[in-house]
């Protein structure tokens, strides 16, 4: 019988180490950093790799910067932290709820900003659809240096991202929006959701909606953005219930994903009513602002 050796374990500090050692290892070295999807590798059937190169000594990737038009938040930062760091930040109210409800207290002290964009196969990550609502862009580092994407390109691609590359920071514009996250699970809190939903909406004085942003998470492989819904939303005012049967026309549009928490049936049937509670989290949040 042939005993696995465990990962071997590199820490740099700096993340020019980091994407060095991560180009020349190639696909024997991955990047971790809170290692809660890590550490469930054997039960999805995947074997650990031969290295692994932790990000959490690296000081840049721990930060949250506020230079007043833009939010940038380093990939180390964990969801208890951003959830802690945002109550100050209104607007991003989605990404503050998607990080503070997301699986369970102690997940939430380490799973990290990067790990939830960056897990492949994860559909159900919370972060990701609130940081889609947001307009938010990765900033990557690799071997040819660093690069901007916006969120939604770089989540369609990111199987393809060459050897070395790291998701060094989020970057959060600082619109004056109203925003909101809803989740449904199905038994409890700390369980995976079978639907996620997040908007952000522009309202002008008399609450109607100038512009919004709708997106989508777990119903779906990958969390997407819903503009079919964004551009029925815009120009009225804000309506859960109208938001609803609107979502219930529109649902056509996604291909949802079967998997052992929830048929593909059963998240486009759930998906309006967490559209219409996201909607009317908005509608409170638009009250309290005015
Ligand atoms: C029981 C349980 C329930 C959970 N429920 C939820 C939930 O409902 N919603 C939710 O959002 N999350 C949930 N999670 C947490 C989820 O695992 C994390 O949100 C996240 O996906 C992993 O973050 P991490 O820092 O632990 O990543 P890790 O496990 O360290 O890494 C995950 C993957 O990302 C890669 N990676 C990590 N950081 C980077 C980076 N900066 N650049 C490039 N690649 C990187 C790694 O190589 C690995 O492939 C749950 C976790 C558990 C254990």
């Amino acid at each position: 019988m042939t005993v696995p050796t465990a990962p071997s374990l590199y820490q740099p500090t700096s993340l020019d180490d980091a994407v060095e050692r991560l180009a020349v290892a190639g696909p024997d070295a991955a990047p971790i950093a809170g290692a809660t999807w890590i550490m469930r590798s054997p039960s999805r059937g995947e074997p650990f790799h031969r290295e692994y190169v932790s990000l959490a000594r690296i000081e840049e990737l721990r930060r949250i910067d506020d230079d007043g038009a833009t939010l940038t938040i380093g990939a180390a930062v964990t969801h208890a932290r951003l959830a802690q760091a945002l109550a100050g930040h209104p607007a991003l109210e989605a990404l503050r709820q998607a990080a503070a409800t997301s699986a369970n207290p102690s997940v939430r002290r380490q799973a990290t900003v990067g790990g939830n964009l960056c897990a492949r196969d994860f559909a159900a990550a919370d972060l990701a659809p609130a940081l889609l609502s947001l307009s938010a862009r990765v900033v990557l580092a690799g071997p040819a240096g660093i690069t901007t994407t916006p969120l939604s390109g770089f989540l369609a691609g990111r199987d393809n991202l060459p050897p070395g590359t790291v998701l060094a920071h989020v970057s959060v514009p600082l619109a004056p929006v109203v925003s909101a996250h809803a989740r449904l699970t199905l038994r409890r809190a700390g369980d995976y959701p079978v639907a996620i939903v997040s908007v952000a909406a522009t309202l002008d004085d008399a609450g109607v909606v100038e512009s919004a942003t709708v997106a989508v998470g777990s119903v779906e492989p990958v969390a997407r953005l819903w503009p079919e819904l964004a551009a029925a939303m815009t120009g009225r005012p804000l309506d859960a219930d109208e938001a609803v049967r609107t979502a219930r026309e529109l649902a056509g549009a996604f291909t949802p994903r079967t998997s052992v928490e929830a048929d593909g049936w059963y998240r486009l049937q759930v998906l309006p009513t967490v559209v219409g509670r996201a909607v009317r989290a908005l509608e409170s949040h638009g009250r309290d602002r005015t």
